[in-house]
């Protein structure tokens, strides 16, 4: 597992932490489940606040393993949904960009 902090240049739109109101600096957290795929999720930089934990199964799927710019928009994305939302469940994946709602 690997996490670097990282901070959006543009946080419009991006729901803020229910904790502390951070909706600038994240943690990109990738968990490799694969031989060939990890899971991407954030947590709040501030306050370790991670809506992923509580809605198991609710994460970026990369195929490509990385944690690169997009793969962490993406993530993102999933941030304000799961807090905004309470989308709980949902999968993005990114080979196929579609969003699974199981
Ligand atoms: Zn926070």
């Amino acid at each position: 597992m690997t996490k670097r902090g990282f901070a959006l240049k543009n946080s419009s739109g991006v729901a803020k932490c229910p904790k502390c109101g951070n909706n600038k600096k994240f943690i990109a957290v990738c968990d490799q489940v694969a031989e060939d795929g990890c899971e991407i999720w954030v947590e709040c930089y501030s306050c370790n606040y991670n809506p992923f934990a509580e809605s198991s199964g609710s994460c970026i799927e990369s195929v490509m393993g990385s944690s690169d710019d997009c793969n962490l928009m993406m993530a993102v994305d999933e941030w304000t949904s799961l807090i905004e939302k309470g989308n709980k469940g949902s999968v993005f994946n990114i080979k196929t960009g579609r969003r699974l709602i199981k």
